[in-house]
């Protein structure tokens, strides 16, 4: 066995996997064909639940200082942030690769293998192990492993060999984008719509803008077009009669509403995530932020499954609950398109939006939609309205000597998290019982909270932020740890034998 779990694509969703399951205690190896890490711009930040995320292991702080958005909308109608409950709006101008280059450099501290220049040709899901086919610098060699996930992009191997379908609709549209310098413009962040299309144009990093630009009337590019700059510069001008022909262009680059998603994410050994699993118009800075959840939603699961501690059908639920979180996020990349991207006879529907994103609970629902703050995973018992959703990273507990910690803090090792608040209880005897995997703090909320009305006291949290167990009316604790975290008793961890 060359690993736990060989991962396939050191694009982000491949490298924050491999860090969550390094924290989980299992091996990895990934392999990249790319020999080098690509220097593409593509995403350019991250919506609200991946910055949380991204806090939750310690993370946020390596983007240096991080520009939030100021600007909502919903197929680029325009949402007032003064009409939010909270924080929807993400993170802006973080380039792609400086992402990736952040989640590769903590993987690697972390132990994870990560090996350029070999890209999977093959797999075998043998039952009890899978043997992947990869040919690297020095010729085609097998390499087995208990799992193998797919992070290898919309065009998967993994997820073809593994027999996966990919389904879903066919590209209508296309957009250009091209990163040039040697221009000033001014920002349209959200998209503005010209007579014949829309367009977008916003500063990066330096002295470079984007500008982005659909045609209504354009075909889509084909899969196989190289499109050129000045493909690009020739409809900018036709949409916005300015000209940018003179810039220097430092990317182009052409992308469509193709929208799929996996039928599955767990065939036999084999899983899939990120772009793997699902692709959709680029739209409201989801794509990238989506996978890495999914990474983090099946790390920790995986983890746990390879120690041996993880319950029955742990992993069943990482299609589970990511699956449906994918649906649905493809559903409202799908509907931004057909209201953001269709013509004139368009503008009767984005007038009766804009009237509706006027009301508070509208605009809040449209916006956790897209910010990914609505996730509610089942959790079995119901009653209290935190159960199953995410808890604000951000939240305080102050410790009994004063000292105060953020929640983020306390998860950034991937382990379950109780917070007592109570000291009579029993749930931090109880909870002593799964000490092995799970950080008990006791202590008060620094300043009182509710959810949904009903105030927030003990609760017990997943390695990936999402709440297990909560008082009041939140089912039992003894339910919660035994469903999430497994038995107290568990044959223990895996111990390779020594070497002869
Ligand atoms: C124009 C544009 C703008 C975008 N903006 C945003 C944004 O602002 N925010 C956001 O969240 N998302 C955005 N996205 C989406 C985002 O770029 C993707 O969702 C994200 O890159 C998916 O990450 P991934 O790791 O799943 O796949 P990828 O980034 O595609 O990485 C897959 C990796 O697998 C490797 N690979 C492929 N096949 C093999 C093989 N057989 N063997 C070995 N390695 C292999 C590839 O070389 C690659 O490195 C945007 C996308 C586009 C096109």
């Amino acid at each position: 066995m060359n690993a736990d779990v060989i991962v396939i694509g050191a694009g982000p969703v491949g490298l924050m996997l491999a860090g969550e399951l390094r924290l989980g205690g299992a091996d990895v190896i990934v392999f990249e064909q790319r020999e080098h890490p690509c220097g593409e711009t593509r995403g350019l930040g991250f919506t609200s639940r991946a910055a949380e995320v991204f806090d939750q292991r310690g993370l946020l702080a390596r983007f240096g200082e991080v520009e939030m958005g100021t600007q909502a909308h919903f197929a680029g109608i325009r949402i007032d942030p003064a009409l939010l409950d909270e924080h929807h709006l993400g993170v802006r101008s973080i380039p792609q690769h400086r992402i990736e280059k952040v989640l590769e450099d903590w993987a690697r501290e972390l132990g994870a293998s990560v090996m350029r220049g070999y890209t999977l040709t093959d797999l075998k899901d043998t039952g009890d192990r899978v043997v992947a086919v990869v040919d690297g610098p020095d010729g085609s060699g097998e390499h087995t492993a208990r799992y193998l996930v797919g992070c290898d992009g919309a065009r998967s191997r993994a997820r073809h060999l593994a027999g996966i379908d990919f389904t879903g609709t066919e590209a209508t549209r296309g957009m250009y984008l091209a990163e040039i310098v040697g221009k000033t413009m001014r920002p349209r962040y959200v998209g503005e719509r010209v007579p014949g299309g829309m367009v977008m144009s916003f500063p990066l990093e330096g002295a470079a803008v984007r500008i982005t630009i659909h045609e209504d009337v354009a075909p889509p590019p084909a899969p196989d077009h190289v499109v050129t700059f000045t493909e690009v510069a020739d409809a900018w001008q036709r949409m916005t009669g300015e000209s940018v022909h003179d810039a220097e262009p430092l990317w182009v680059s052409a992308f469509t509403d193709a929208t799929r998603q996996a039928s599955e994410y767990q065939r036999g050994r084999v899983f899939v995530a990120g772009d793997a699993g699902h692709i959709h118009l680029p739209v409201g800075s989801q794509g990238l932020s989506v996978g890495v959840q999914d990474a983090v939603n099946l790390g920790w699961k995986l983890a746990a499954t390879i120690k041996r501690w993880a319950p029955e059908d742990l992993i069943g639920t990482y299609h589970g609950e990511r699956h449906p979180v994918g649906a649905r996020v493809l559903r409202n990349t799908l509907a931004q398109r057909t209201i953001y991207l269709n013509g004139d006879e368009m503008d009767p529907l984005r007038a009766v939006m804009g009237e509706l994103v006027a009301i508070p609970s509208v605009a809040c629902h449209l916006a956790a939609m897209v910010s990914g703050l609505d996730i509610r995973y089942d959790m079995g018992a119901s009653g209290h309205p935190l159960l199953g959703k995410r808890i604000p990273p951000n939240k305080q507990v102050t410790l009994p000597g004063g000292h105060r910690v953020n929640i983020a803090e306390l998860m950034h090792k991937a382990r379950g998290v109780l917070v007592s608040t109570s000291h009579q209880d029993g749930t931090a005897q109880l909870a002593a019982r799964w000490s092995d995997r799970v950080d008990m703090v006791t202590g008060q909320w620094s300043q009182a909270w509710a959810s949904g009305g009903v105030p927030v006291e003990s609760v017990l949290i997943r390695p990936d932020g999402y709440v297990a167990w909560i008082t009041p009316d939140g089912g039992q604790l003894e339910d919660a740890l035994r469903r999430w975290l497994g038995s107290p008793q568990y044959p223990g961890p895996v111990v390779n034998p020594p070497r002869a």
